[in-house]
């Protein structure tokens, strides 16, 4: 074995893994498999374009080197962005601990209450800090999430206002250019027009349905915004805020006066800057609007025993119930981020909080009080940790402020910000203040009064206790927390401990040295508007990888901004829509979606202003071709993009796919390629063969980045060169096409710490190793699929009767039996496995997708598990639903209670195989009852004694 080769621990078969699998698959070489599976118009005729893997050693040692080209200087730009100190203990116990960065979103509730309850701690974080009464868990970054905050309410208009035909917006001069940015993109298609201007010279008068406000402002003004929004309630206006999570601590919460959303960021607490991500943004609101928040909510429920048990609540899969009425296309967030930054509130608890916001907010007054001694004008008369001052010559202070290694937020030629963070020390506060000096050669006094001054006016001082649960007071020392984070950790059932075989989910392998690098100081403490010169190694790791997608796509260019898939689609999306209109085909807004699409297409096609009409798809699950030529020609002159699904969401590749894309071209139309299942195409065909002309990829998917419980994501989009010039922007740092629609993501590269994993994965994996997964990924799931033959159908193949890399298993037939879907997912766990996808893109099926980093050993012992199941749905009835299915999960507290009434034992309860006993995994609770939670809504560490009891 060559250990330098890193597709050998990528990829879980080995050579001579081979021969018995082509057995089973029925094949005599890997080519046989290929050919049989990908029709032959779309097979790639020559190798990927890309140069060769290279060892672990090897792209530790580059990625250091280039580790090492940025320079990490104090940024005190602020703009939504600050240093942050990541404790240690949750550095390595979360962030480099595969039991929580490999786990997936918690549908699962009996193998996810760890995270679940990680989740409702920053739930709670997030409502007490904001004063509001309900918290979601959570969003992609405080842009979107204000962009959220305004869609939200423009549906409430007419349930919750009088205000059906009312469009405008007013937005407060005083929000963030990137909020400004994002919000711009997404009013434009719903037709909500944006008014910007002063939020004390507003006119309560006209017809507004909504307002935006900045607290404190994008430049450090605390406004006491009371009296806005009494006037804005007077007049049936609604209010958001967008509000810095830190400032809360000692600012009055926005939900005393009365606001209807307050939204931000959690990034200062504990998470690294990364150039722009991933953080996780928040989203608080009222109580009234619970079934309208974008996202997922975690609640508080009972499980089959009657003990509390946690699960997410109401809009579960919203999209894919809703399609194109869901709320929004939120699917992956940012869970491992909310996880950590919900564990620092729990690690320093409301003491540590306080003396973390009161630091900083000291040290700032100590700024602002030694210049404004040395004669610089101060003009922030209420602030909290930035303060803005006049100076002669910005350009003469920048030089300076750079020669000192410093980051200043310059505003304009006279005017300069400075904000302050939990990271700043005594240390800290002389080089700052002589940038300013020396900048107007004057000599530093060694002299100055410490200030005494109350900066904070008594009406916005925060007078209301938080975080007086329990949780956030007890696990302040080290050894504390470390036992409470594994406590958690082991109720959830992550990839370190059996494969997690979730179709359109691809869970590979996230390699310990694709990981590394996220932990390095030159990486993470990176702003992201710093100038490009202090992020050179970032912007060589990012120009790359979007050449190395780029090639893999087929297609022209790559933008790296969307921070999830389903923001991919909509960034895609907008594209086609900016291409339509330059060339005086605005009208053009007809977008076609299969049956089958996943529920984020439909929901980002009207984010985009686009009608959906739903194409069929046949009996043997395929586009619908003459349904779809009907409707083409039906609305030819309208037809702004197809979206379709490559290989299909049945897991197939359908052969009419570039019929498909000619007849969509032919009507005028663009294709959009959603790319989920990337991980059956890399290598062996792409997006642009098979005529598409933009698609997502999602890194978290096919590319290695870490599921996280739910995100980070990175939803990158690929376009062909007519689609080129309208990739997104950012308005603070130059990026994007020529002709480019406003901001995707708050941050100009989206989540560019996470994008070191995937340049990571195709670094060493190179041309061949990527191929060669393709492949592995491809003979895994056939070989599944003829294991399981004869005991379970297999919906839907391609032509030559082969699977992609998922397949779609029939579990309607078992209703003979009285058994659904879901108990044979519930009874995997008594196996010791994660269900493989329920339900979807079929009611009544399951979905499994191996990949191709398990091995045969835990492929074996998956189909072991699925034929054991197989023999005991054999075994019951629908008249006696008391079996060990449908009162699978078996918790340890069932099978060693005192009594057992079951009719099976115990041991074919929880130990049904001989394998499971070696690495018996207990699911910490039994099945939820979502019902009983759904209508008593309890989003908060509230326990539920107190509300039974209420
Ligand atoms: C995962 C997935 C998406 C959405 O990606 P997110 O990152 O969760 O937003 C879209 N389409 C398909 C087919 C997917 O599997």
């Amino acid at each position: 074995m060559n250990t330098d080769v890193f597709a050998s621990r990528h990829i879980g078969i080995t050579e001579k893994d081979l021969q018995p699998m082509f057995e089973i698959v029925g094949v005599d070489s890997l080519e046989q498999l290929i050919y049989e599976t990908i029709p032959d118009d779309i097979r790639l005729k020559s190798p990927l374009d890309l140069p060769k893997g290279i060892s672990e050693h090897k792209f530790l040692t580059h990625i250091q080197e280039l580790a090492d080209k940025n320079k990490v200087f104090k940024s005190y730009i602020g703009l939504g962005y600050h240093e942050s100190l990541i404790p240690s203990a949750i550095k390595r116990n979360i962030l480099e601990n595969p039991g929580w960065y490999t786990a997936y979103t918690p549908y699962q509730a009996e193998i996810a209450q760890g995270r679940l309850e990680a989740l409702l701690n920053f739930q709670t974080m997030v409502s007490d800090l904001t004063g509001m009464e309900l918290a979601n868990a959570s969003l992609l970054d405080e842009s979107t999430a204000a962009a959220e905050a305004m869609t939200m309410l423009f549906d409430l208009r007419s349930r919750q206002q009088k205000k059906d035909g009312t469009t405008k917006f007013f937005i407060s001069e005083e929000v963030l250019p990137q909020t400004l940015s994002l919000l711009k993109t997404r009013s434009t298609p719903l037709g909500i027009e944006l008014v910007i201007g002063n939020h004390e010279e507003f006119d309560f008068s006209t017809d507004f349905y909504g307002a935006l406000l900045q607290y404190p402002g994008k430049h450090g003004q605390v406004h006491d915004y009371a009296g806005f929004v009494e006037n804005a309630k007077a007049n049936d206006i609604k209010v958001a805020v967008a509000a810095d999570i830190l400032s809360l601590v000692l600012l009055t919460p926005p939900g005393e006066w009365g606001v209807d959303v307050v939204v931000g960021t959690t990034q200062r607490f504990g998470i690294p800057l990364g150039y722009g991500g991933p953080h996780a943004a928040f989203f608080a609101t009222k109580e009234a609007y619970k079934r309208n928040i974008p996202g997922r909510i975690i609640g508080v429920t009972k499980d089959t025993d009657g003990n509390r048990a946690l699960r997410m609540a109401l809009q579960t899969r919203e999209q894919h119930i809703k399609r194109d009425k869901a709320t929004s296309n939120i699917c992956t967030a940012q869970v491992l981020l909310a996880v950590m930054a919900g564990m620092y509130a729990v690690y320093h608890g409301p003491d540590g909080l306080r003396y973390i916001a009161n630091k900083v907010h000291n040290y700032t007054k100590m700024v602002s009080d030694f210049l404004s001694e040395m004669g610089f004008k101060q003009l922030n008369s209420t602030y909290f940790d930035t303060v803005k001052f006049k100076v002669d010559d910005v350009q003469k202070l920048k030089e300076t402020a750079e020669n000192a290694g410093i980051n200043l937020n310059y505003i304009d030629d006279n005017t300069v910000s400075i904000s302050l963070n939990e990271a700043f020390s005594q240390d800290d506060f002389k080089p700052l203040v002589e940038c300013f000096m020396r900048s107007q050669n004057k000599k530093p006094s060694e002299s100055f009064v410490k200030s005494v001054e109350q900066i904070l006016p008594d009406s916005l001082q925060r007078q209301a206790p938080f975080l007086e649960h329990e949780v956030f007071n007890s696990y302040h020392s080290e050894t504390e927390l470390m036992r409470y984070i594994k406590k958690l950790e082991r109720k959830d059932l992550a990839l370190n401990h059996s494969m997690i075989s979730l179709g359109s989910c691809t869970m590979k392998l996230n390699a310990a040295s694709e990981m590394l690098p996220l932990s390095w100081a030159n990486w993470g403490n990176i702003h992201p508007f710093v100038p490009l010169n202090q992020a050179e190694g970032y912007q060589i790791a990012l120009k790359e990888l979007e050449s190395q997608l780029t090639t893999i796509t087929g297609f022209a260019a790559t933008s790296l901004q969307p921070n999830s898939g389903a923001q991919g689609e909509y960034a895609g999306l907008m594209t086609i829509r900016a291409y339509h209109e330059s060339r005086g085909e605005g009208h053009r807004n007809i977008c076609i979606i299969p049956a089958s699409a996943h529920g984020t297409n439909p929901a980002s096609a009207v984010m985009a202003g686009m009608k959906v009409v739903v194409t069929k798809t046949d009996d043997k699950g395929n586009i619908d071709v003459a349904d779809l030529t009907d409707k083409v020609i039906q609305h030819s002159e309208n037809l702004a993009a197809l979206m379709v699904t490559y290989p299909s969401t049945h897991g197939v590749f359908e052969s009419s796919i570039v019929q498909v894309t000619q007849l969509i071209h032919e009507h005028g139309g663009q294709v959009y390629m959603d790319g989920a299942n990337m991980n059956a195409q890399v290598g062996l065909t792409n997006p642009a063969t098979i005529g598409a002309d933009v698609c997502h990829l999602n890194l978290h998917k096919t590319f290695a980045i870490p599921h996280g419980g739910g995100g980070p994501g990175v939803g990158p989009i690929c376009v062909a060169e007519q689609l080129k010039p309208f990739l997104p922007s950012n308005p603070v740092i130059e990026t994007g096409g020529e002709n480019a629609i406003t901001a995707i993501s708050g941050a100009p590269w989206g989540s560019a710490l996470a994008c070191l994993i995937s340049y990571g994965y195709i670094k060493m994996l190179g041309a061949e190793g990527l191929t060669e997964s393709t492949i592995m990924a491809i003979l895994n799931a056939n070989y599944i699929k003829d294991r399981l033959k004869g005991k379970f159908d297999v919906l839907y193949t391609g032509e030559r009767g082969r699977a992609a890399h998922e397949m779609i298993i029939d579990c309607r037939p078992f209703k003979a039996h009285g058994i659904e879907v879901i108990d044979i997912a519930k009874r995997l766990m008594d196996y010791g496995f994660h269900a493989p996808t329920v339900s979807f893109p079929v009611a009544g099926t399951i979905m499994i997708e191996p990949t191709e980093s398990e091995s045969l050993a835990e492929l074996d012992r998956f189909c072991e598990a699925m034929l054991s199941i197989r023999e005991e749905i054999d075994e019951v009835s629908a008249e006696n639903p008391n079996n060990v299915l449908k009162n699978a999960p078996h918790t340890m507290e069932m099978v060693t209670n005192d009594t057992w009434d079951f009719p099976y034992s115990r041991q074919k309860a929880a130990f049904p195989l001989p394998f499971v006993g070696e690495n018996k995994f207990w699911p910490s609770i039994r099945r939820t009852d979502e019902a009983f939670g759904d209508r008593n809504l309890i989003c908060t560490c509230t326990p539920i004694e107190a509300y039974a009891e209420a």
